[in-house]
């Protein structure tokens, strides 16, 4: 199962709603944060969740409303006795910043702390089941974009392989599903005959940058895009400041084939017509504005929005990623 929950959706200045930006992502039980705000432990704690099942960190850059909180968690994650690995990866430059401090606050780190700078674009995190992608995007200061994809895998139809003699045979699938092809009673079997590619899970994070065209290819086919769009409507003011309007983030949504478009890190100088740009974004298809403590869930090709207490589902054809509105 999956599942994710906005812990704060604000931007630079938090309001008495939206909090900095830190988003809380889980893939069957590994704990995942992107962003790490001021205040993201009381977040933690509103949000009914617990820190110490994080493994991850993921840092998009070194502004204060997306790094504040993390001195404050680790602290916390020593006083938890939390005894899992914990990964922080970061762009290049910033190792040292953050164990300097660490040094200050003299947090009291007993766990084992694996900070990692991204060099280059690319893959950041190989898990068994999943991978995290970084890419370097165009914002004042250096800053990553993520996303997290649950590799694609086969999957057999029973019917299939009874057909063939092969059900129950573990042995022989495994070697099916490592060669694509098997010899079996004088008879050559591929795999596409008895199954399919089942597609992984897809979940981009985008903010804190200019428009860009290859923000386009890095968000592909994600069933789930959380985007900023600092600004509405002034795409003028929005270069100016190293930030997308929401024009531009929309166009990266439309031309990447994503499902779902949450949009994230509008300005606090909106903050009286959040209403109206709540309506204004629903307009468009599969788009919505999220505010702290929204969250989905996926689980058995149905993935369940809770927008501010009402539910939007989507169906998943996992063949084709493909979500459809129910
Ligand atoms: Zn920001
Ligand atoms: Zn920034």
């Amino acid at each position: 199962m999956i599942r994710f929950i906005a812990l704060g959706t604000g931007a630079t200045f938090p309001t008495e709603n939206r909090n900095h930006p830190s988003f809380y992502f889980e893939y069957k039980g590994i704990g995942i944060l992107f962003d790490c705000g001021e205040n993201t432990q009381r977040q933690f704690r509103i949000a009914k969740l617990s820190p110490t099942k994080l493994r991850y960190i993921l840092i998009t850059h070194w502004h204060g409303d997306h790094v504040l909180g993390l001195p404050g968690l680790l602290f916390n994650l020593a006083n938890l006795e939390y005894n899992k690995r914990l990964g922080i990866i970061l762009p290049k430059g910033y190792k040292d910043r953050l164990l300097e401090l660490i040094k200050i606050y003299e947090i009291p780190i007993d766990y084992d702390l694996d900070i990692i700078e991204v060099e280059k674009d690319g893959i950041v995190i190989d898990e068994k089941e999943f991978y995290i992608n970084a890419m370097y995007v165009k914002h004042s200061v250096p800053t990553l974009a993520y996303y997290f994809k649950q590799k694609d895998y086969w999957r057999l139809y029973n019917s299939k392989l009874k057909e063939y003699g092969l059900y129950g045979k573990h042995g022989l699938l495994t070697h099916l599903k490592e060669k694509n092809e098997i010899e079996y009673r004088g008879k050559k079997i591929k795999i596409e005959e008895v199954g399919y590619i089942k597609k992984g899970f897809k979940f981009t994070y985008i903010t804190d940058t200019l428009y860009f065209n290859r923000l386009i290819d890095f968000a592909r086919d994600s069933d789930i895009l959380v985007i900023e769009s600092t600004y509405i409507g002034d795409p003028e003011k929005a270069k100016e400041h190293f930030h997308m309007d929401f024009s531009e983030a929309y166009k990266v949504f439309k031309n990447s084939n994503s499902n779902i478009m949450l949009v994230t890190h509008v300005s606090q100088r909106y903050e009286e017509y959040l209403d109206t740009i709540e309506q204004r974004v629903q307009t468009y298809d599969g788009v919505y504005l999220i505010r702290d403590f929204d969250k989905f869930w996926f689980e058995k090709n149905i993935i369940t929005l809770e927008l501010q207490g009402k539910t939007v589902k989507y169906l998943r054809d996992e063949k084709s990623g493909k979500n459809i509105k129910i």
